[in-house]
């Protein structure tokens, strides 16, 4: 095969579905079908102590993952945006979740929610178990 003008396909980290249009702000995926952005030209923090900065949520979650033992919790309070309100952006925040998205990786890394706080606030407070 030579050269194509196929566009690259980008993939989102949550769900792993792919979106082939182009998003309406090109500098931000948005994923249509979980919610989940993204923003694609903030250099994302490598250290992946920060779920709102780290430049991969899924490495967030593996290291936190690494580091607690069976059972052991941590506390994750992390901006979600509602369908009726957004929270502001954070200077320099790569990754925009919803709750869902929180939830869904959450389980995809082998944790629990044990309780959370403030239910309807834009700010998710929950306490996560490591299963
Ligand atoms: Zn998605």
């Amino acid at each position: 095969m030579t050269s194509s003008n196929r566009n690259i396909i980008e993939k989102c980290d949550v769900c792993g579905g792919d979106n082939p249009e182009p998003s309406i702000d090109k500098f931000i995926f948005q994923c249509r079908f979980c919610g989940f952005e993204k923003n694609k030209i903030q250099a994302g923090h490598t250290d992946n102590s920060n779920l709102i900065f780290t430049d991969d949520v899924n490495a967030y979650f593996k290291d936190k993952y690494s580091q607690l033992k069976k059972d052991e919790t941590f506390e994750l309070i992390v901006p979600v945006s509602r369908f009726y309100k957004t929270p502001q952006p954070q200077a320099g925040q790569v990754n925009f979740s919803k709750s869902k998205n929180i939830m869904f990786l959450l389980e995809q890394h082998g944790f629990q929610f044990v309780s959370r706080k403030s239910r309807f606030s834009t700010q998710l407070n929950l306490l996560v178990r490591k299963l």
